[in-house]
Order: C-alpha cells, then structure tokens, then sequence
C-alpha cells in the first residue's frame, strides 16, 4: 500500500501510469475498509513458517519441486517477501523475512499484518479448510474482524450423497442443507464445478446423472472417498444449487479460470456458463466470477451485457506479478466498477493476506489512476470507484449487515 513517486511505463502499451495520482488514491481509501468477499480459513496460531511452506503459499503449484526450486524466481514471491520485508522492516529476503517472523510474538505478528489490510469482513469459504484451520467463530475471535461463512456447494453434497436414494433425493437433501447453512448465517454459496468437470454448462443428461450418482454413492459406502466428478453429476449439481441460491435471494460464487492444475484451464471459462445469464429460470440470480485470470476480459464483458453478474480478480494479483494490474484495467474496460469486488482468496497464512490486499489496492489505484490521467474520471469520482470495489459493491451484493 506504499505509495510510489515515480512514473511506471507498461510493458504492454505505451500509457504511463501517473504514481501521483494512484498514490492519492490509496492514501485517500486509507481509512476506507475492505469485505474480502472471497477467503479461506487461517491457520490457528501460533505456528512457525519454513522456507518451503512459504513459497508454497504464493503459487498455485501442486508439484513440491516448483516450490523446491522456481517459486522463487516469480516475479510473485520476489514482490511478496519485498512487501513483508518492508513491513517487518528487516532486509527484503526469504531468510530475514523468516527469521524475523519466526522470532516474532504469533499474536500480535499476525494481528499486525491483518489489521493493515484494512478488512472489516471476511466472506469464508470453509470447503478448503485443514484440521489446523480456525473454525470461523475462532477466527473471529482470533481476528477480531468480522466472518461470514460462504457454503461449498460440492463438499456439502458429498456429504449427503450415501444417505440418498436417487438423484432427485439427494438434490433434496442438499437444498435443504443449503437452506439450513444460509438460516445459519452464511451469506452465499461457492461451487467448484470448474475443479470437476468443464464449465461449459450442457443440459443435464439423466441417465448420465443416475450412473455417476450410483457409482460414487458405491464408493461413498465403500467408505472410499465419494468425490463428485464429471460433468453429468457437477453440471446438475450446480444447476440445483443455482436454483436454490435464487430462491434464497444468496450470490452463487462460481470458481472461473486460476487455479490449481487439479483443473482444466481450458473448460474453466465462464462464457461456458451462458444458460444461468440467459435461463429464464435464473433471472435474478446474482453469479460472483471468481479469480477468472486468464478470462477476465472475459469475465467483463458477461458483466457488461447481463444485470446479476460481478467479477473479482484475486488469485492473479497478486500471484500474476504486473499481469495482475494489466488485468485490473482490461476489466474496468467493459466491466462496470459497480460490479468488480475485491478479494484476497488468500488462506493458512496472514502473509498472503497482507500481500493480496496491499498488491490488490495498488492495482486499483494504478487502474482508476490511469482513467484520471486521460481525464475519464475527476479524482473524486476515482476515489468513489475504488470504495464501491473495496466494499461497497460486495455489501450491496451479498445484503451484507453492518
Ligand atoms: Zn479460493
């Protein structure tokens, strides 16, 4: 969130970026605070870092050599151990970094960093939770920041999936566990379709569908893993989630484009999930595009053309070094700024929360600055734009209650 002096030329065009302006802009939301509407769980204090452990909180790698070996040389990790050291005021390397949070007191280390993200709320995903992880009324506690729980559609249905005796039943079962969830406090749903199937929704096939639930309802009472797959079972899923998310008046968040190489980045675009925009049957349906790097431009344009649709950007920033900020302006192309959100989709450590916010604001400023620059916006206006992206568009979105 520090602010720079001097001008940056882009390397894929030739504006430049005013720093001046981008700079009064993040003083200006200084005092503005924040909704992460997209974020896992912490990992519960006190607990020390290793080298390995730290890297591997910057990438979406699964493969340990990419940790053993080239994390360290992104443009990623180079910029977040620069942000933690200039915080921690020690010099800007993994091992000063390390030694100095290692040696620091847990509490009040981790407090620290996540009180300078400014984040009034926390929207949680708690489908990618560890035994190490806060439940959310400990992070709460633990936090002192306010948390709202978001369902994981496909982990609350495999739970239910042995239990049922057809496809219709077990349907049932998880509508009803939705509402249950959201009678409880939780806010919206999540699903991960795009980790399981492609995203290019199809009509559901029945016969498919009654195949894959018998097979993995088997492996359910086999007591082997009844992870859901495919796209009979995931697509159908989603379309009863979605149905349900209407009825509930909730956001659906649907994971789009980055992530880990568990997906297909190829079938994770969300043009692929047309019906739910264009159904008559979803109409009012408010769908929250996660992450969407490298679909972003994408993303925006669904945004631009269809009332319930909003977008965020995390993951790629701040994991997509510069490419991150690049993205920020493609979107506020076509995407409107009462529909882009922030988000850190950061987990486990307060590092990665730290980052993604301050690497999160700087892209907005550099992207609202640049339209201040060519006199699209006046200062004020950028300023609004920003606070609308910070929060107001998530509390608006999610019906969130002060
Ligand atoms: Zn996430």
């Amino acid at each position: 969130m520090r602010s720079q002096t001097r001008t940056r030329r882009s390397s894929s065009d030739s504006t430049s970026i005013n720093t001046d302006v981008a700079g009064e802009l993040l003083r200006v939301w200084a005092d503005q605070p924040a909704i992460d509407h997209h974020c896992h769980p912490l990992r519960r204090w006190p607990f020390q870092l290793s080298p390995e452990e730290l890297r591997g909180a910057f990438t979406e790698a699964l493969d340990p050599q990419l940790a053993a070996s080239h994390v360290v040389n992104t443009v990623a990790y180079r910029d977040a151990v620069r942000r933690i050291a200039a915080e921690l005021d020690c010099d800007p390397t993994e091992a000063a970094v390390l030694a100095q949070r290692n040696a620091a007191d847990p509490v009040g280390y981790a407090k620290g960093l996540l009180a300078r993200t400014a984040t009034a709320i926390m929207l949680v995903d708690t489908g990618f939770a560890s035994a190490d992880a806060f439940t959310l009324a400990e992070q709460e506690q633990a936090t002192g920041i306010t948390q709202r729980e978001i369902v994981r559609l496909e982990r609350l249905a495999e739970g239910l999936i042995q239990a049922a005796d057809d496809p219709r039943e077990w349907f049932i079962a998880v509508r009803a566990g939705l509402r249950a969830a959201v009678r409880g406090g939780a806010v919206g749903v999540k699903t991960i379709c795009a980790y399981r199937a492609t995203l290019k929704l199809r009509p559901v096939d029945t016969d498919a569908l009654g195949v894959a639930f018998s097979a993995t309802r088997l492996r359910a009472q086999r007591g082997q893993s009844p992870r859901l797959s495919g796209s009979a079972l995931c697509q159908a899923l989603l379309f009863e989630g979605a149905q349900e998310c209407l009825e509930l008046d909730v956001p659906l968040q649907v994971h789009c484009g980055f992530g880990d190489p568990d997906e297909d980045l190829a079938e994770t675009s969300p043009l692929g999930l047309r019906p739910l925009f264009t159904d008559p049957a979803y109409r009012g349906l408010r769908v929250v595009l996660l992450h969407c790097y490298p679909y972003h431009r994408e993303a925006a344009y669904l945004g631009s053309v269809f009332p319930d649709v909003y977008m965020d950007l995390s993951l790629a920033i701040p994991f997509a070094g510069l490419e991150g900020s690049r993205a920020m302006r493609e979107a506020l192309g076509l995407c409107p700024t009462s529909k882009l959100l922030y988000a850190s989709d950061a987990s486990r450590y307060p590092e990665v929360f730290f980052v993604a916010a301050g690497a999160y604001r700087e892209a907005l400023a550099g992207a609202l600055g640049e339209l201040v620059d060519n006199r699209i916006l006046d200062i004020a206006a950028a300023a609004d734009a920003g606070r609308q992206v910070l929060a107001d568009n998530a509390r608006r979105v999610y019906k969130l209650k002060d």
